[in-house]
């Protein structure tokens, strides 16, 4: 059920974030979310990725994490940060080193092999739906534009938070249900 409780913290114990007004908040929901997906993600993908000598990050799909308001508040609200380097972005030896506020698109990148890993096809659609998680629940955030492409402080300030906090309630609802068959 959808609720509009803005303040709901990130986290068990997290502390009531001051400053930047409602968004602060949803912010720091969206990077519990992001960590949660994550965790999942790195079970799903980590062996194969683990095993494999290609190198899919890109220095300037990274950038998207800096130059985006609203996965900078991410970043600052969770505390999540990270080196970033023209050479290697903010990939290092053991993958990515940003925890949270990665661009939505560092998510949903699944390829072939990470796919044909997956045991039968249910288990392939479970994990399409995680990678697109963080995509889905930006989409729309204000006119047609996702959450990350709203590139200016003055575009973000004008985002509905009720809005958007509806949707991190779907988001969790649905992460929550994934979850459950990652036990
Ligand atoms: S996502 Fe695929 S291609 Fe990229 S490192 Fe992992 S296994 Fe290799
Ligand atoms: S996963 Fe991390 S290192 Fe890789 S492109 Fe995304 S932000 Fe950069």
């Amino acid at each position: 059920m959808a609720s509009q409780n803005l303040n709901r913290p990130a986290r068990r114990g997290a502390r009531a974030p001051e400053g930047d007004g409602p968004l602060a908040a949803l912010a720091q929901r969206y990077a519990a979310l992001e960590m949660r997906a994550g965790r999942l993600m790195r079970r799903a993908c980590g062996p194969v990725c683990a095993a494999c000598a290609k190198v899919c990050c890109r220095p300037e799909m990274c950038r998207e994490s800096w130059e985006s308001p609203f996965l900078a508040l991410v970043r600052r609200w969770s505390g999540a940060n990270a080196p970033w380097s023209p050479e290697q972005g903010c990939l290092g030896p053991q993958g990515c080193l940003l925890a949270a506020g990665r661009p939505p698109v560092c998510h949903e990148f699944l390829c072939q092999a990470i796919l044909a890993a997956q045991p039968d096809d249910a288990a392939r659609q479970r994990l399409q739906d995680l990678a697109r998680l963080l995509t889905r629940a930006g989409q729309r955030a204000l006119g047609g534009d996702h959450l990350v492409e709203i590139m200016t402080p003055e575009r973000l300030a004008r985002l509905k938070p009720s809005r958007l906090a509806a949707r991190l309630d779907q988001a969790e609802e649905r992460l929550a249900s994934l979850e459950r068959h990652w036990r």
